[in-house]
């Protein structure tokens, strides 16, 4: 068994089951990538069974703190079985699910999603790599699914020294990558190889409900999603009785998907506008025309990877707030997100706010918006939380 003994005094945060050990804080030691490695302490103490990565600054991912725990199959049906049955208490309106979400479910660098009867996941570190055909039959055996598709062509692989890879690890090679999925009622198709990520966002799923019971709730007609994606939150104003849908996207596939979406839930797509565009011009454009809007949806990509990218990420955050602020009607609803890692909850709050004394205008905080439950995060790995949102109410 290898081993990396840390600097003295950088045991503290994997004493506090932190799962990431970095570069600089390893004295000596090393292993192959994805090896399982020991971590222990300047003084030889037990820290955790970790899986090696040799070109990550993240140097090693742990796998256990557990002394006696083996880093084998069994290790991982244990874990995977543990994310599924979490997901099997949950409330979660959707056979769309995130089955295992990394850090969170005690397996770094995997990501899982089922689409009704497809999984598609992600194998994002060295550790998940070395052990992919492990994860994907105990995958298919635990949840009785036989297609599985890999979307490993995150950029974050590279990082970790690994080609992308995707194409179907299970199930027929030629299979359709289409699926619908239901949510809150709503039929939702997506590609689980053309779409973003794994293929569809799930972490919106009670957002987007939320939007819908809003839009009805405050009468909101006019709508304007921008960074619609495949529309989830345009269906989800059409479905809360708004009058006219504007979506903004600047992948067209994505907006193709979008109409499809809003006809396929017997909406209206006459009273829709879908917009290949950048939603910054966009937005200016629309001030500039003169247009106004019920209710407005900011779901951005990520702007801010890390904290490093923070202050550049802040003032694009701020500038899209301050432009939907200005395009609200009087009493009119912003959804207002950051996906961003870097961008915690307190200062979002404080760029919106930052954005609205630009615009010269207040509103009141409706609720403060997060991802969805299968989207965990754990109380010894703060960083996993990245969802932050807002609903305000223009006043
Ligand atoms: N709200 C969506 C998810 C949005 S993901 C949902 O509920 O499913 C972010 C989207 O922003 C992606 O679809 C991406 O294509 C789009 N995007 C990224 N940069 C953009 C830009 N500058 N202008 C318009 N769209 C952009």
């Amino acid at each position: 068994m290898k081993t990396i003994r840390l600097r003295d005094g950088k045991e503290r945060s994997v004493l506090r089951r932190h799962p990431w050990v970095f570069q600089g804080s390893i004295a000596k030691g090393g292993g192959d990538a994805g090896e399982t490695v020991r971590v222990e302490a300047h003084d030889g103490r037990f820290l955790a069974w970790a899986a090696f990565s040799p070109s990550s600054q993240i140097r090693a991912r742990a796998w256990s703190f557990d002394e006696a725990e083996r880093i084998d199959e069994a290790f991982f049906e244990c874990r995977l079985r543990a994310a599924i049955a979490l997901r099997g208490r949950l409330a979660i309106a959707s056979d769309g699910v995130r089955l295992v979400h990394g850090e969170a479910d005690g397996l770094p660098g995997l990501i899982v999603d089922r689409y009704g009867e497809v999984l598609s996941a992600q194998f994002l570190s060295a550790g998940t790599e070395r052990w992919r055909e492990v994860i994907a039959q105990q995958l298919c055996a635990l949840t009785g699914v036989q297609r599985l598709y890999e979307r490993s062509d995150s950029g974050v692989r590279g990082l970790e020294g690994l080609e992308p890879r995707t194409g179907w690890m299970r199930g027929a090679a030629d299979a359709t990558t289409e699926v619908t999925i239901t949510e809150h009622g709503w039929t939702l198709g997506l590609d689980v190889a053309k779409g973003h990520k794994t293929g569809y966002y799930l972490d919106q799923r009670d957002n987007r409900k939320r939007f819908a019971d809003l839009v009805r709730q405050l009468g909101c007609k006019r709508v304007l999603n921008c960074y619609s994606y495949t529309g989830g939150f345009s269906v989800a104003a059409l479905a809360g009785g708004a009058e006219a849908v504007t979506s903004v996207d600047s992948s067209g596939p994505a907006l193709e998907q979008a109409r499809r979406n809003i006809e396929r839930n017997g909406l209206d797509a006459a009273r829709c506008e879908f917009l290949d565009a950048d939603v910054n011009q966009m937005l200016r454009d629309a001030l500039k025309a003169g247009r106004r809007f019920d209710a407005i949806v900011l779901d951005p990509p990520k702007f801010a990877p890390s904290a490093a990218h923070a202050d550049r990420a802040s003032r694009a955050y701020k500038d899209i707030n301050r432009l939907a602020l200005k395009l609200l009607e009087p009493g009119g609803l912003l959804l207002t997100f950051s996906c961003s890692g870097g961008i915690g909850a307190e200062l979002f709050h404080k760029i919106v706010a930052g954005a609205g004394l630009d615009a010269e205008v207040d509103g009141y905080l409706l609720q403060r918006l997060e991802a969805a439950p299968d989207h965990p995060t754990t109380i010894c790995f703060p960083e996993g939380e990245y969802l932050k949102g807002l609903a305000i109410l223009r006043r």
